[in-house]
């Protein structure tokens, strides 16, 4: 590899220009070792640019970046305002380039054009904007203590902040995680996946053009073992949030142990949706879909494991099937398209063979169940929406996360019965019921082992609110004041004001 930037014309005719590089100390630079691995258009299997991944002693390199301007009086003693400032320029400036970077986002995602610019382009921009507005509403508080002393407490940024985030979301992951981290005065080293390196590193030339000084923000591409552990493991990092899977969940907390890193883990899930008799049917079959198949299935809150009371089974079954194949699977750039293909071969090998497991386990296809070979002459990751029925909870389709468009719907008998089933799981990420009941809404809400639940609704997403999982789904939240808090230190301070020994 000898470039750093490379112009690059996308399928929907764009043109821009990519960096290619690690973004360190607001430069673009090759890899210590010269590696680098490439990125893929997942609907045609072509290689868009090949990536510099980083090594061992580059992220040692983006830590002593990170770590220097923590202490800089360019980023520690700009005024909170100033800060928000930086950042709102950055939202701005992801709102004047949407359409790069939704064009690079759904060329290396796969997911439709229409949602990188409608959703997840101005979602990105939206969430550094609702967390610049609090770079200078950060504070702390003064403790009723007493005449004899005075008490308060300063709330100050924890320090150098390893980030790895997954595939699905890139950009919407990076602003989820970059926002809070930035409002309260911390510096970063994000590792995007490798699956979807192009996107945040265009955002990078950005956060350049913004103004945040050298070193604020580091941006590393690289292998999840190598890199993403290097980071995970460094003793100049104070801590790590993560978004992927819980398996590697584990292993960043183990890497965090080392010098007690403050974590935050979003990970895995097999979120529940409740269809209860007396809900409105047509708006619980159209949040059922969208809840489990929306963004190709590759949704960690996805509502896949879709159960329905059994006085409205059929019909519900009847017109959830109809829905799943009125939609549109192609190219993500043709116009109308639904779902586009699995993020990777890896990814795409992985959900078939969920496909084939659950049918060897006994369950039935109700629709789908095989790839989609229609689509750019045979080329591509795509895979038809599946449904499976039939499904016991010992199946390992019921139980385990697929992370495609697949889907399972099953019978309940009565609230407890559906509580039971919910719960049966050894995630707690969503869930989501669909009744007209209000005190049943509420009763099953509370009784749901899950970090948020959705009334009549599944996927619902807000900045002002908490998002994140319980049991194996995760630690902490994101998202709203409480991610916030997640960024900060408190503080105490006693001032003593007449105890003299
Ligand atoms: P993954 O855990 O393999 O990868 C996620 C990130 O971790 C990538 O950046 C990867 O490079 C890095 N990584 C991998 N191994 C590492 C290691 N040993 N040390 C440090 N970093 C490492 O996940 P995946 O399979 O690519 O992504 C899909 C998973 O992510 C799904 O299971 C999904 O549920 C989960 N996910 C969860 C959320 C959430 O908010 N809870 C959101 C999106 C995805």
């Amino acid at each position: 590899m000898t470039d750093l930037f490379r112009e690059l014309i996308a399928p929907n005719g764009h043109k821009y220009i990519q960096p290619l590089g690690l973004f360190i100390n607001n430069e673009f630079l090759e890899s210590s070792d010269n590696g680098s691995f490439d990125a893929y258009n997942p609907a045609d299997e072509s290689i868009i640019a090949p990536v510099y991944a980083a090594s061992e002693d580059d992220i040692n390199t983006a830590v002593n970046a990170a770590r220097k301007a923590f202490k800089d009086s360019s980023w520690s003693d700009l005024s909170p305002t100033a800060r928000g400032n930086l950042m709102l320029k950055l939202s701005q400036l992801i709102e004047e380039n949407a359409q790069t970077l939704a064009t690079i986002e759904t060329w290396n995602n796969g997911k439709p054009y229409s949602v990188s610019l409608q959703e997840d382009v101005p979602a990105t921009a939206a969430v550094i904007k609702y967390y610049a507005g609090y770079a200078d509403k950060i504070h702390g508080q003064v403790l009723g203590t007493g005449p004899a002393k005075h008490a308060y407490t300063i709330r100050e940024p924890i320090g150098v902040y390893g980030q790895i985030i997954p595939w699905n979301y890139p950009l919407q992951m990076a602003g989820w995680k970059l926002g809070p981290a930035l409002a309260c005065g911390n510096t970063v080293i994000l590792k995007a996946a490798e699956q979807t390196p192009l996107s945040i590193l265009y955002m990078a030339s950005l956060i350049k053009a913004a103004g945040f000084p050298p070193g604020v923000i580091n941006i590393v591409n690289g292998h999840g073992p190598i890199a993403g552990a290097a980071l995970a493991k460094h003793m100049g990092v104070d801590k790590i949030a993560f978004t992927g899977s819980t398996n590697t969940g584990k292993e960043i907390m183990k890497y965090a142990s080392l010098n007690m890193k403050n974590i935050t883990l979003e990970t895995g899930g097999k979120s529940p949706l409740l269809v209860f008799d007396d809900a409105e049917l047509d708006q619980a079959v159209k949040w059922a879909h969208g809840g489990a198949m929306w963004n190709n299935g590759q949704i960690c809150t996805a509502t896949s494991r879709i159960m329905v009371q059994e006085g409205i089974y059929d019909e519900f079954l009847e017109a959830f099937k109809a829905r799943v194949e009125k939609m549109k699977v192609g190219d993500p750039f043709s116009e109308g398209v639904f779902q586009g293909p699995q993020v990777s071969k890896a990814q795409y090998d992985r959900v078939l063979s969920y496909i084939d497991i659950g049918t060897s386990e006994g369950a039935t296809v109700l629709t789908g169940g095989e790839a989609i070979k229609t689509v750019n002459e045979g080329r591509g990751y795509f895979i038809a929406p599946t449904v499976f029925t039939n499904v016991s909870s010992t199946m390992r389709i019921y139980r385990e996360e697929i992370f495609g468009p697949v889907a399972i719907v099953v019978k309940f008998r009565n609230e407890e019965d559906a509580l039971q089933m919910a719960n049966d799981s050894v995630y707690g990420l969503g869930a989501a019921l669909f009744t007209r009941d209000l005190t049943r809404a509420h009763r099953v809400a509370r009784k749901l082992e899950a970090g948020m639940v959705w009334i009549n609704s599944s996927q619902d997403c807000d900045d002002q609110v908490p998002f994140g999982g319980v049991k194996q789904s995760g630690i902490g939240t994101e998202l709203g004041e409480s991610g916030l808090a997640a960024y900060c230190i408190v503080k105490a301070v006693h001032l003593n004001m007449s105890n003299r020994l």
